[in-house]
Parts: C-alpha cells; structure tokens; sequence
C-alpha cells in the first residue's frame, strides 16, 4: 500500500499521530531529501529506512518503488515540507501505483497554501492556486496578465530571492492593490503582511525577504472592481 504523508512545514510538532503511526509501521519511507527528512524521523525515534524520491531521479526511482509495492511492501511518501505533490514530487509514483491497482492512501496535514489562505482573511469561497510562476519575466508577466480577469482569490508560492521581482510585476499587472505575503509559517519568524503592493516592495527593499513565503491576491468581485479581504 501507498500512504501519501503530510509533513510539517516548518514547526515540527505539526504532525499528525496517525502520520507518526504510518511512517513508524511502512517498509520504506520515499522523501525527497533524506537528510531534511531525517531531522522529523529522528525527533520522533522513527526507525524505518529512507530512499530519497525527487525531480531528477523520478522515472527510476518511481519504478523502483511500484516494483516494492507490487511485492506487498507498504511505502509511506513524503516531501520536504507540507503535502506530496503539491508544487513537490508525488505525482508520477501516485499514478503509476494507482494504475497499477495499489491501493493509495493519503493521510491530510499541512499545506502552505491552505494555511497561509486562511491566515491572510483573503476570501476562501472561491480561489486558485498557481504554485510557482515563471522564473522568466516574460512568461510569468504573460501568466499575471491571464490572471488579471481573475475574480477568485490567487494563492502563488514564491522563493525569497525572487519575490521583489513577482512584486513589481503584480504591480505592473494589477496596479497598487492590497495583497498578503506570508512568510514562514509555523515557525519563530512567522509573519504575515497585508498592505498595497508598492509598500511591500518598499518593505522588501529594506528588509531582505527571508524564509519561505505565499503571496495572496484577494478575490475581487468583478474584473475591475476593487480587491478585497474579509474585515475580522
Ligand atoms: N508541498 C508543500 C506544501 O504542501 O505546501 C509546498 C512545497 S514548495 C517546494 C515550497 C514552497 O511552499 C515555498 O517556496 C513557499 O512558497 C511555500 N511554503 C512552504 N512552507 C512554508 C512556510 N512555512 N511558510 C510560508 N510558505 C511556505
């Protein structure tokens, strides 16, 4: 059996007891970096070998696994942080074991995008989650530009060095609108800013973006109409 694992994204203590349960009981735990993953198997005594599973050696690694799997071993996944496959690896040794009739299971837990939804007020009845955009200026203004007919909240990841860079663009795009970035969740520095964008750009300038971040652009209620955040 597949058991497709949430992890903690950052505060360690964010897991769950069946998580712990699975991970402890499973043959094989397949992560992306063994070393990342050690640190969560360590603190809770887990003793169960590791097998790294990542973007570059998935087709190998992927049949690997089903070939475990077909042979009644029981194979927890995880990734770094959060939950598998979103923005992480997972997909193909998912479907592959689906295809191949093993059962799969996935146990819920932590997500950033999920969190850091909630966290920001943005509105949560409707929304879109667009993961990473381009590192490419073109392609990624060419995305934000799609975007801009959105009426749903959009839920982006982005990594600190480019942040300022996805912030000018939205400003480009959007205009001076208020937006939530989210920053390191769960953790000591976890912080969460909601301001019109040409003030975080200034903030960001200032104080360099560190740690992982969500950038929220609230839901609007017609193209064209001003964005918003629930008041609490
Ligand atoms: N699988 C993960 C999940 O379920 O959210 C996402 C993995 S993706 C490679 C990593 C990105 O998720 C980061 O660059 C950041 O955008 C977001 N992220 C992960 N942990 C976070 C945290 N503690 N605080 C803010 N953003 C986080």
């Amino acid at each position: 059996m597949l058991y497709i694992v949430s992890t903690p994204i950052g505060n360690l203590k964010d897991i769950t007891l069946r998580a712990l349960e699975v991970l402890k009981r499973v043959d094989l735990i397949a992560c992306e970096d063994t070393r990342h993953t050690r640190i969560l198997t360590n603190h809770y005594q887990i003793k169960t070998p590791l097998t790294s599973y990542f973007e570059h050696n998935k087709f190998t690694k992927a049949d690997y696994l089903l070939r475990l799997l077909k042979e009644g071993k029981d194979v927890a996944l995880v990734s770094d942080a959060g939950t598998p496959g979103i923005s992480d690896p997972g997909y193909r040794i998912i479907k592959l074991a689906l295809d191949n009739n093993i059962i799969v299971t996935a146990l819920p837990g932590p997500c950033a995008l999920v969190n850091a939804l909630v966290l920001s007020s943005a509105a949560t009845d409707k929304f879109i989650f667009e993961g990473f955009l381009s590192p490419k200026k073109q392609a990624r203004l060419k995305r934000l530009m799609e975007l801009e007919k959105e009426t749903r909240t959009i839920i982006l990841y982005e990594s600190p060095h480019r942040l300022i860079k996805l912030l000018m663009d939205i400003l480009e795009v959007f205009g001076d609108v208020e937006i939530a970035c989210v920053r390191e969740m769960t953790k000591k520095f976890e912080e969460l800013k909601k301001e019109k964008v040409d003030i975080l750009i200034k903030h960001f300038t200032k104080h360099r973006p560190r740690g992982e971040f969500v950038v929220i652009l609230p839901r609007r209620a017609k193209v064209g109409k001003k964005n918003y955040f629930k008041t609490r």
